[in-house]
């Protein structure tokens, strides 16, 4: 999506990618296989290249490193440091005084122990790298049952989390130029199901003070980070004293599942915004032009595809994946209702 943003304004673009049936080598013309830790591979995409984003956090550190010596890459790779680790992306959060969700950090059972004690439960035990779409995680229900937690993550240095007995979730997409310009598109609420990504709607049915506090914290956040291109922050709304307040659960540094809908239901959509702030050009004023609705496409769900091209006004993707396996996003629905 991000190279169809990219012709769309006469740039092309040159995908690297570990993995042979990546869908994004179904829409470039200039591709290169090979693993991450290839050096020669690399230093030839660099020369190829002007500017190298990335569409995933868990791009190996030492690779952006290697490239952003040669040419710049965007988000700064730093940016990776911080977000591919729970721990040091929650402090990060704290420090900019933005509220998240109890925490500490556990090394090894003896701490998860005092750590339930200190938090209580129920509460969430997350690794500290490489989890997405719940996995990494297990939720504990009461002390007793901490020793099998430990074990469940496989005994990685993690994080836990009190359980946060939110309203909704909500997330915002926002985009930074390398000069400090911002742009966020409407908020978004996200329902999962199984701790995977199922249905976002913009805007989100939350109130209009949270509607306006949302984009301010994404902000602070892409300004803290000295941010160019496109992030994802993943928010609680929970009620606090009666208040409804807003927590921040994740930061994605990358374009996000929950602004698919901005394809169909925004004048821009969130690919374009990030190519845009990477070639050094200005964001353009997203104008959301009506209720969006966005459904994944998970799994087999995606075998059903006939269905939804039936659907007067959805708009179908899907992503050339290849085998629908259990819990993989294969495409997704959006529905925009005009008014
Ligand atoms: P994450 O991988 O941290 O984005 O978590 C995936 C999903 O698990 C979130 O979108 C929430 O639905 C749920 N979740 C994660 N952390 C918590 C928490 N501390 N309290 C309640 N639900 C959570």
């Amino acid at each position: 999506m991000l190279a169809q943003a990219a012709a769309k304004l006469g740039l092309q673009c040159h995908v690297f990618s570990s993995e042979a049936d990546a869908c994004s080598f179904q829409v470039v013309q200039r591709t290169t296989l090979a693993d991450f830790s290839d050096q020669a591979a690399l230093e030839q995409f660099a020369r190829d290249c002007d500017v190298i984003t990335y569409e995933f956090e868990n791009v190996p550190a030492a690779a952006a490193a290697f490239l952003a010596k040669r040419k710049a890459v965007l988000p700064d790779p730093g940016v990776l440091a911080t977000t591919q680790d729970r721990l040091i992306e929650k402090n990060f959060v704290r420090n900019l005084k933005i509220a998240t969700a109890p925490y500490a950090p556990v090394d090894d059972l003896a701490q998860l122990v005092a750590a339930l004690a200190k938090i209580g439960t129920p509460a969430v035990l997350k690794t500290r790298r490489f989890g997405y779409d719940g996995k990494g995680q297990v939720k504990i229900r009461k002390p007793s049952e901490a020793a099998a937690a430990w074990q469940a993550v496989g005994e990685a240095p993690s994080i836990l989390e009190g359980f946060v007995d939110f309203e909704c979730e909500v997330s915002v997409i926002a985009a930074r130029t390398g000069d400090g310009q911002v742009a966020c598109f409407d908020v978004t609420e996200n329902e999962h199901r199984n701790h995977i990504l199922k249905i976002s709607r913009a805007p989100a049915r939350i109130p209009a003070a949270l509607l306006a506090e949302a984009p301010r914290i994404a902000k602070r956040i892409a300004k803290a980070f000295d941010y160019v291109g496109v992030l994802g922050i993943e928010m609680f709304v929970v009620r606090r004293n009666r208040t409804p307040v807003l927590m921040v659960n994740e930061i994605a540094p990358r374009v996000h599942n929950s602004g698919h809908w901005t394809l169909d239901g925004a004048t821009v959509s969130q690919f374009e915004q990030h190519i845009r702030a990477i070639a050094g050009w200005p964001l353009a004023k997203p104008v959301r032009i009506g209720r969006a609705t966005m459904v994944n496409l998970i799994g087999a769900e995606v075998d059903d595809y006939a269905r939804s091209l039936k659907v007067p006004g959805a708009s179908v993707h899907l992503y050339g994946k290849g085998e629908g396996r259990p819990g993989r996003k294969m495409g997704h629905v959006t529905t925009i209702v005009v008014k």
